[in-house]
């Protein structure tokens, strides 16, 4: 973490929060990567969604939303835009109804910025393009962990005959190599299921743990924390957020919400439960501004990438 001249979290006093362009938190947008640590990329891409489209823009709705992110998180001490180099990287060029060039793309988009020495921060978008995300990273860094928040496994294996959407992302990461399956865990699924083993073979088949929403709230919040980073150990985490794991309440700008998820606070909780962890990567994905109201959806992902951002900063050697 070298730190350096770059500012997100436009100060109130200097220039109103409101004046755009809306990058993430205010920051630059370039593609200049020298000595940055961490880089914003949009993936305007919902066509690998199976039920609502509209992901497409996401990325913008949570860029709008983070222009009154402040810049220093009190809880965990941490100015992030000072201990960290960040920019934002605009969007990847996605083609509209092609899931494989598309991830294709963002995969390359995302090796570029591991290979400059950055940790790639995707805002989506819905989850396919985790996966391409996944293959960018692992490609420079090896299989690396995954702690994904989500309402759905996300593991089903083919959709009407095809293998890329983005309720079969985790599935295809396991095939490739790229999960280290040991130190993975899912957290906050929830909502009826095709049969009883649909969550059990997320362990038996991929070797992944998980935590339901009815553990998570049976365990406590906290608790729910502590075995997170338990599972996770010294590996490297790649943070995976899907804004579904929020209850519909909290998050109604999404493509496949699911009644009885956990509150915008809880998840601020169980992220901060990450702080000492190195994160690899990390993604908030799913945002359907269409569907949203008042902005809760768009400013709750918001606030949950500056919190994963600030747990990048306290995070060990990348
Ligand atoms: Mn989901
Ligand atoms: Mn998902």
């Amino acid at each position: 973490m070298t730190g350096g001249p770059w500012h997100g979290g436009t100060t109130r006093t200097v220039r109103p929060r409101f004046l755009g362009p809306y990058t993430f938190a205010h920051l630059p947008h370039t593609r200049e990567l020298q000595d940055v640590d961490v880089a914003f990329l949009g993936v305007p891409f919902d066509t690998a969604a199976g039920f609502r489209t509209g992901g497409r823009f996401g990325p913008a709705a949570i860029r709008a939303a983070s222009a009154r992110l402040r810049p220093y998180h009190e809880r965990l001490d941490i100015h992030p835009f000072e201990t960290l180099n960040c920019v934002d990287y605009g969007d990847v060029e996605i083609v509209p109804g092609n899931a494989e060039t598309s991830l294709a793309r963002i995969g390359d988009a995302v090796a570029g910025v591991v290979a400059a020495g950055a940790v790639p921060a995707m805002l989506g978008g819905d989850h396919s393009c985790s996966l391409a995300h996944m293959r960018g990273v692992a490609a420079a860094k090896g299989p690396v962990a995954l702690v994904q928040f989500d309402a759905h496994e996300d593991i089903a294996d083919e959709l009407m005959g095809h293998r890329y959407f983005h309720a079969t992302w985790v599935r295809r990461a396991v095939e490739e190599g790229l999960i280290d399956v040991e130190h993975s865990i899912q957290v906050g699924l929830r909502g009826p299921t095709s049969s009883p083993t649909d969550r059990t073979i997320i362990t038996s088949e991929l070797g992944i743990e998980y935590v339901t929403v009815d553990d998570v709230f049976e365990l406590g919040v906290r608790a729910t924390g502590e075995r997170i980073r338990r599972r996770l150990g010294d590996a490297p985490a790649f943070v995976s957020f899907d804004i579904d794991v929020l209850d519909p309440a909290c998050a109604p700008g999404t493509g496949t919400p699911e009644i009885g998820g956990i509150t915008t606070r809880d998840a601020q909780v169980l992220v901060r439960s990450l702080a000492g962890a190195t994160i690899a990567g990390f993604d908030v994905m799913e945002v359907i501004p269409a569907y949203d109201h008042s902005d809760l959806t768009a400013s709750a992902a918001a606030g949950i990438a500056y919190e994963l951002l600030c747990v990048t900063g306290l995070g060990g050697r990348r």
